[in-house]
């Protein structure tokens, strides 16, 4: 698989970041590089082109960089879904799970109006805690959840299925074991 294998290439994997025994997934490498980010957000795009999106919800913060690049190509809406307290306007709010702990995400209210189709955009899911809440909020204020889109998976961390279970197809580009 050619594009997987290219984007692989592209991200630095940092161990021990940011603690000991995590590798982490470094996409600033592949952002900068034009062909690599090109080959990424086309290939995201791919299974939505010519069909109806209205908005592209990403996650903050990588989830804004992808997120607004799939929109343009779309012709879509953005919507960011942000850390608590950043938003101005009326905001739906939620709690979602870490590693370790809890957090709130929040959407301003008017966002998405209800029956506006979404995909959610983020550059890599992992539990799925995250990507979890961002569509328990967007159904609550009446999005269809189209699909949930990230550059990487992390399937023995099982954020896949969790998100399968919800009825929202996944669609991710490359895998890291
Ligand atoms: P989850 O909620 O699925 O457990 O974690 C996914 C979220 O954490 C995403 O928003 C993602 O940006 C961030 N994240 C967790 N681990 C990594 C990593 O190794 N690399 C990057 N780039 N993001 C990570």
């Amino acid at each position: 698989n050619t594009i997987a294998s290219e984007l692989a290439a592209s991200i630095r994997s940092i161990p021990d970041y940011p603690k000991p025994g995590i590798i982490f997934r470094d996409i600033t490498t592949m952002l900068g590089d034009a062909r690599a980010f090109r080959r990424a957000v086309d290939a995201l795009v791919q299974p939505y082109a010519g069909t109806k999106i209205d908005k592209v919800a990403g996650m903050e913060a990588r989830g804004f960089i992808l997120g607004g690049a799939v929109a343009h190509q779309l012709s879509s809406g953005f919507v960011p879904i942000r850390k608590k307290g950043k938003l101005p306007h009326d905001i739906v709010r939620i709690a979602y799970s870490l590693e370790y702990g809890v957090d709130e995400m929040e959407m301003h209210r008017d966002a998405v109006n209800p029956g506006e189709r979404v995909i959610l955009v983020d550059d890599l899911i992992a539990t799925g805690g995250t990507a979890v809440g961002a569509t328990k909020l967007l159904r609550q204020i009446g999005a269809e959840v189209v699909a949930a889109c990230f550059v990487i998976d992390l399937p023995d961390l099982g954020g896949r299925k969790k998100l399968e279970e919800l009825d929202v197809p996944v669609h991710t580009l490359v895998e890291f074991s």
